[in-house]
């Protein structure tokens, strides 16, 4: 699948929206992200996880897994193609987890996904949930980075689109200068 052809499924399901935005981080943005409504769309969800699944055949991935809640159907699709098990991490008191029975076998290979990355932090830190459970996390991916391809991961790392998408301070932002006002979509969840 092609960079421009991931693109129009973000754009035609209206996940990738153009505008002047308020990001959770405070910074502002002309680019709006929503994953969740390529992944409310099963077959889309399957198609696309399969063919980041693809990057990663000689692998030997054993278990994929993802950051709750954004990368669970990434997670899921993903295990899905490679024939392995999905699992995710979730947080409690704010750090990640693996919880309900999840286990992880020494040694076992991992694919740590996610829906988009955007600073890489949530998944260095499903990185280290892996590592701690005795774990070998082999690869990364991402549907879509956000990190312009500057996300750190210390691992190989692969992505069906990348976007490099400027965010300002309120200060600095060129749609404030111009005098509009940015709106804040949805609740959390902006990438
Ligand atoms: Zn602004």
């Amino acid at each position: 699948m092609t960079h421009d052809e991931v693109l129009d499924i973000y754009q035609k399901t209206g996940a990738l929206l153009t505008g002047h935005f308020l990001l959770s981080s405070g910074l502002h943005s002309e680019r709006y992200l929503q994953s969740a409504l390529v992944l409310q769309q099963p077959d889309i969800a399957t198609r696309l996880c399969a063919a980041l699944a693809e990057h990663f055949r000689n692998f030997e991935i054993e278990a994929v897994i993802a950051p709750a809640l954004g990368g669970v159907f990434v997670s899921h699709e993903t295990a899905r193609a490679l024939g392995v098990r999905a699992l995710f991490a979730e947080r409690v008191n704010g750090e990640l987890t693996l919880r309900r029975g999840f286990t992880i076998k020494p040694g076992e290979r991992l694919l740590v996904v996610e829906d988009v990355i955007t600073t890489g932090k949530s998944t260095r830190e499903t990185i280290e949930v892996v590592k701690k459970a005795g774990g070998v996390a082999v690869a990364a991916a991402s549907l879509v980075d956000r990190s312009g391809g500057k996300a750190e991961l210390g691992v190989p790392y692969k992505s069906l689109v990348t976007l490099e998408v400027p965010s300002y301070t309120a200060l600095e932002c060129p749609l404030c200068k111009a005098g509009s006002t940015p709106i804040k979509p949805g609740s959390r969840g902006l990438k």
